[in-house]
C-alpha cells in the first residue's frame, strides 16, 4: 500500500491488515469526500432499497426522471402476490416545477394514481431537487390521506441530506409507524413465529430460509421486506423473534422494535454453508425447545451431505485464487470473506459502502495479514488496489461490473439485480459454481494477454 496515493481525505479510510501496516481503526459512516467520485449510492436509494420490496405498496418518486430509474428492474426482488412495487411511478418535475414548485404536481399524481390503484399504502419519496426547492411533502400527503382513506407516507430522502445510511434509516422509520402494537396471545401458539429483517428476496432467497425454518418447525411471520404485504407489516409486532440478515439496513428497526415492543434480535448470515448452518443453530437455541433442536441438526446434516461434494469439487478448482469483495453492508462482507475460505479463495481486498464500525473490527479480526480494508471507495481506489493485490475476480453490484471486466477481472454480482440466489446451501453451491464459471473462463487467458492490463 506504501505505492498507492490516496486522495487527500481519504487516508483514514483504506487500511491494511498486518503487523508491519497501520492498524488504527478505520473510518466509517460519515459523509463521501466532496468531489470523490463514490461507489455508495445516496440517501433516496437507500431508503428505496428498503421500501421498494412492499409488494402491495405504491411507490411514487417526486422528482426528476432521473431518480425513478432506480426501480425494480434493478431491485430484483420476487413477490408471490400482488405486484404493484414492479411499476416505476414519478412526477417528472422539470424546470418550470423547479421554478414554482412541485406540490402542485404531486397532489395531481397521488390524485390519478391512487382511485387508478387502490394501493392498500403509498410511499412517496423525496428527491434531491425536492430537498431543495422545500415542497412540503408531508402537508401533500397528509391532505392526500384524509383524502382518500389510505397511509400516504412521506419518506424523506434527499439524497443530499447524508449517506445511504440515512436512507435506511428513514426507511425504517416509515416502516415502523406501520406496525401496530401485538394482538396475538404469543403463549397459546404452537409454533414460535419470528421476523426476518433485511431480506429483499432476490431470486426467492427469503423463501429459501423460509423452507428450512418451516422444516425446523418455525414460522416467519413477515419478511422485512422481501416478498412482504402491507397487512404483513402492521402484524410484525406479534413475533418472538427478530433475525437480522442485513445489518446495515434492519439494525436500527429492530432496535426500535424491541425497545417498543421488547421483541429480542440476532444477527444472522445464510451466506456459506458454515455461515448457514451456524445461524439455524442460533435460532434453535433461541427457542430452546430440545425437537426444534434436534430437526434443526437433522435439516443441516442432510443439506451438507447434498452439498458438499459439489463445494468440495470447486474448492479444487478454485484452491488458491484470490477474491476482492466490495458490497453494501458490513456483514455481507464478513460472511464472504468466510464463504470464500470454503471454497479454498483468499480475500485480498475487502470493502463496504455502510459498513458499520463493529463490523470493520470482525473484518480487521478475520482477514489475512496484507488484506486491504476500505470504505466508501471510489473507482480508483477499487482499479490499485485489485492490481496490486493481484486479485482474479470482484465481488460487487451493478456499478463495479464494468470496472472489473475493463481490468480483465472476472466478476461476481451479489447484489440486487442477480437472478439466481446466493443463500442458504443450495445458495452457497450456486455461489461457488458462479465464482468457478467466472475464474475459469478461458476468456481472462486472451484479455490478461496484454489488451487491458498491458495497457495500465
Ligand atoms: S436523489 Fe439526488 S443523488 Fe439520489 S438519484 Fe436523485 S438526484 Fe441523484
Amino acid at each position: 500500500m506504501e505505492d498507492v496515493v490516496l486522495l487527500k481525505g481519504r487516508e483514514q479510510f483504506v487500511r491494511q491488515k498486518g503487523e508491519r501496516h497501520q492498524t488504527l481503526p478505520i473510518s466509517c459512516g460519515a459523509e463521501s469526500v466532496a468531489g470523490c467520485v463514490s461507489q455508495r449510492a445516496c440517501v433516496y436509494c437507500g431508503a428505496r432499497v428498503v421500501l421498494n420490496p412492499v409488494a402491495d405498496a405504491l411507490h411514487l418518486v417526486h422528482g426528476p426522471i432521473g431518480c425513478a430509474s432506480y426501480t425494480w428492474d434493478i431491485r430484483g426482488s420476487l413477490n408471490s402476490g400482488k405486484s404493484l412495487y414492479r411499476e416505476g411511478f414519478s412526477t417528472d418535475l422539470r424546470e418550470k416545477d423547479i421554478i414554482f414548485g412541485g406540490e402542485t404536481k404531486l397532489a395531481a399524481a397521488l390524485d390519478e394514481l391512487i382511485p387508478k390503484y387502490q394501493p392498500p399504502v403509498v410511499f412517496v419519496y423525496s428527491t434531491c431537487v425536492v430537498g431543495i426547492i422545500g415542497d412540503d411533502l408531508d402537508a401533500v400527503c397528509k391532505a392526500a390521506a384524509e383524502k382518500y382513506g389510505v397511509p400516504v407516507l412521506p419518506v424523506q430522502s434527499s439524497g443530499f441530506v447524508g449517506t445511504k445510511s440515512i436512507g435506511y434509516q428513514t426507511a425504517c422509520d416509515v416502516l415502523f409507524k406501520l406496525i401496530e402494537p401485538p394482538t396475538t396471545k404469543l403463549l397459546l401458539r404452537r409454533r414460535p413465529v419470528i421476523n426476518y429483517l433485511g431480506d429483499f428476496n432476490l431470486a426467492g432467497e427469503a423463501w429459501i430460509i423460509r423452507s428450512y425454518l418451516k422444516k425446523i418447525g418455525i414460522d416467519v411471520n413477515v419478511v422485512f421486506t422481501g416478498d412482504s404485504r402491507y397487512e404483513e407489516i402492521r402484524r410484525a409486532a406479534n413475533a418472538e423473534l427478530n433475525i437480522i440478515q442485513c445489518a446495515g439496513s434492519m439494525f436500527y428497526l429492530a432496535q426500535k422494535l424491541e425497545e417498543a415492543y421488547h421483541i429480542p434480535f440476532m444477527q444472522v448470515s445464510f451466506l456459506g454453508v458454515e455461515d448457514t448452518a451456524d445461524s439455524l443453530r442460533k435460532i434453535a437455541r433461541f427457542t430452546n425447545d430440545p425437537g426444534i433442536i434436534r430437526r434443526t441438526e437433522e435439516v443441516i446434516a442432510a443439506e451438507l451431505r447434498r452439498v458438499m461434494p459439489d463445494i468440495s469439487g470447486y474448492r479444487t478448482a478454485l484452491s488458491g485464487k484470490k477474491a476482492a469483495v466490495y458490497v453494501g453492508g458490513g456483514f455481507k462482507a464478513i460472511s464472504l470473506i468466510r464463504q470464500f475460505r470454503e471454497i479454498g479463495m483468499e480475500v485480498v481486498m475487502v470493502g463496504t459502502q455502510t459498513g458499520r464500525r463493529e463490523d470493520y473490527e470482525i473484518i480487521g479480526d478475520i482477514a489475512n495479514d496484507g488484506t486491504i480494508i476500505l470504505d466508501d471507495a471510489n473507482p480508483a481506489e477499487l482499479e490499485r488496489f485489485m492490481l496490486t493485490q493481484g486479485a482474479d475476480l470482484l465481488v460487487g453490484g451493478v456499478k463495479e461490473r464494468p470496472l472489473a471486466y475493463k481490468l480483465g477481472i472476472a466478476f461476481v454480482d451479489h447484489n440486487h439485480d442477480r437472478k439466481h440466489p446466493l443463500a442458504g446451501f443450495e445458495g452457497a453451491v450456486n455461489f461457488a459454481h458462479e465464482v468457478y464459471t467466472t475464474i475459469c473462463s478461458p476468456v481472462w487467458n486472451a484479455v490478461k494477454g496484454g489488451v487491458v492490463r498491458g495497457d495500465l
